[in-house]
């Protein structure tokens, strides 16, 4: 889209290699939200079929997410620091709402066990949704390191989180079928303590880390 704007210049300075980050970055982002907007498409079909509660909430979720993509893509376009670092902070704060979402979930399974049922359909579709998850997490999190952006790593480490959440309802699923249901909150629980430990990484790589900074150093 933005080879539209610019005519291409052929000094080799700092504006070129800025052009050439904002591309990659947007490139990262596109391909990763292609990924998941397959894994949700592909979790529709299966809410079709089983109109599972718990996998109707997962896309609403997985949909919610596309939104922490929206100002990290956009701060790549505008190929502004700045912007890239608010983009990181809030993609920050929706891994901490992740953590939250998942910690009052686990209370709520521990006081009221759920009922799970349809458990095959449930474990393909959290199988379809760590794939997914941890596909996009991985095309991010590859170009946020080489890019130097903390906001592309912290959104890789929240697909990431979500694989992690997908994958526990593969184990949980599997644990109900074996007969011992308090593996759900256990697992959750787990969880929950895994998705806090990563808001706090995430937080303090946005917030001590400053996009690009390293890259000008290494590539001068
Ligand atoms: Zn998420």
């Amino acid at each position: 889209m933005s080879e539209n704007r610019h005519t291409h210049s052929h000094s080799h300075g700092l504006v070129d290699r800025s052009i050439v980050r904002s591309h990659a970055g947007l490139r990262a982002v596109a391909i990763s939200l292609a990924i998941l907007a397959i894994t949700a498409a592909a979790q529709v079909g299966i809410f079709l079929v089983s109109s599972s509660v718990a996998l109707l909430a997962d896309l609403i979720h997985n949909s919610g997410d596309a939104l922490t993509a929206i100002p990290v893509g956009i701060a790549f376009f505008l190929r502004s620091f700045r912007a890239e670092k608010l983009a990181g902070l809030a993609v920050v704060l929706a891994i901490f709402v992740s953590a939250c979402v998942a910690l009052y979930e686990t209370i709520m399974r521990f006081i009221h066990p759920q009922q799970l049922t349809h458990l095959w359909i449930l474990a393909a579709a959290g199988a379809i949704g760590f794939i997914g998850n941890e596909l996009a997490a991985r095309v991010r999190l590859r170009a946020g390191k080489r890019l130097q952006s903390p906001a592309l790593v912290a959104d890789g480490n929240h697909a990431r989180v979500d694989s992690y959440v997908s994958l526990g309802v593969v184990a949980a699923a599997i644990g109900v079928g074996l007969g011992v249901p308090i593996a759900d909150p256990l697992i959750g629980l787990a969880i929950t303590l895994v998705i806090l430990k990563v808001t706090w990484d995430s937080w303090r790589l946005v917030a001590t880390t400053e996009p690009g900074e390293a890259a000008e150093v290494r590539e001068s």
